[in-house]
């Protein structure tokens, strides 16, 4: 019942963070990413009502999904590097792509979905520390201006908003500059009313930092660690 317990215990944190900041706990998603745990896990955590869940790898949930295809209110997120070959795979599995770093991604996810006759929830990951080791795009790249502007022609796929993971560090504080800075391009994003494309989601924020992250307006909290424990091997 130790899920259960670590999930009331962050929802009060979110409850909080929202209050300090004047804001609805009910407009935050709480998600519970299982990756490298076990599909009790996720079973657990469905129970206490988390119906989003993250993974990181195409092959680990592929795994999985057999063992959680019951769990019919669901939705699985890939919020992990995608690369092109597996985007097919993706599609099969996935509600929703959180990942999304490329133009030509983007085009791969499309014609998968299409093949299989549904729809496909992307974010677009921006890359806001422009670190050179991390995923996702530069808040000024042209392939993220060329995801956005090429809307109307992914038919199957519905681009709701963006994701980031901000340079690592033990003090949250220090990734509070990056949040805003995801909120602001969301922002500018949003005001151009681009066909095709809906700016509605920030995901932003995970176990030792969310709570800084829902300040800055996450709309979606990625929360691993304190839900399920630390995992055994370290990933990304
Ligand atoms: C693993 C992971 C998380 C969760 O991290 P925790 O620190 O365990 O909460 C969130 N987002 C992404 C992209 C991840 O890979």
């Amino acid at each position: 019942m130790a899920i259960a317990e670590n999930i009331a215990r962050v929802r009060e944190r979110i409850e909080s963070a929202a209050l300090r900041a004047g804001r609805r706990a009910d407009d935050v998603t709480l998600m519970a990413v299982s990756k490298t745990f076990p599909a009790e896990g996720i079973r657990e955590a469905y129970a206490t009502g988390i119906r989003a869940f993250g993974e990181n790898r195409v092959q680990e949930f592929a795994g999985k999904a057999d063992a959680v295809a019951d769990l019919v209110a669901a939705e699985f997120h890939l919020i992990g590097h995608l690369q092109t070959n597996k985007a097919g795979k993706a599609a099969e599995l996935f509600a929703a792509i959180d990942s999304v770093d490329s133009a030509k991604l983007t085009a791969k996810l499309n014609a998968a979905a299409a093949e299989l006759g549904k729809k496909i929830t992307v974010l677009i990951e921006v890359n806001i520390g422009g670190e050179a080791a991390k995923s996702g795009l530069g808040e000024e790249s042209p392939e993220l201006e060329a995801i956005l502007q090429g809307a109307t022609a992914w038919t199957h796929l519905e681009i709701r908003g963006l994701m980031t993971v901000p340079p690592f560090s033990d003090d949250p504080e220090l990734a509070r500059p990056y949040f805003r800075q995801l909120r602001e391009l969301r922002d500018r994003i949003a005001t151009r009313r681009l066909p095709g494309v809906a700016m509605e989601v920030l995901s932003m924020g995970m176990s030792h930092d969310f709570e800084v992250a829902i300040a800055e307006g996450a709309t979606c909290v990625r929360v691993g660690t304190a839900i399920f424990g630390v995992r055994e091997k370290p990933q990304t």
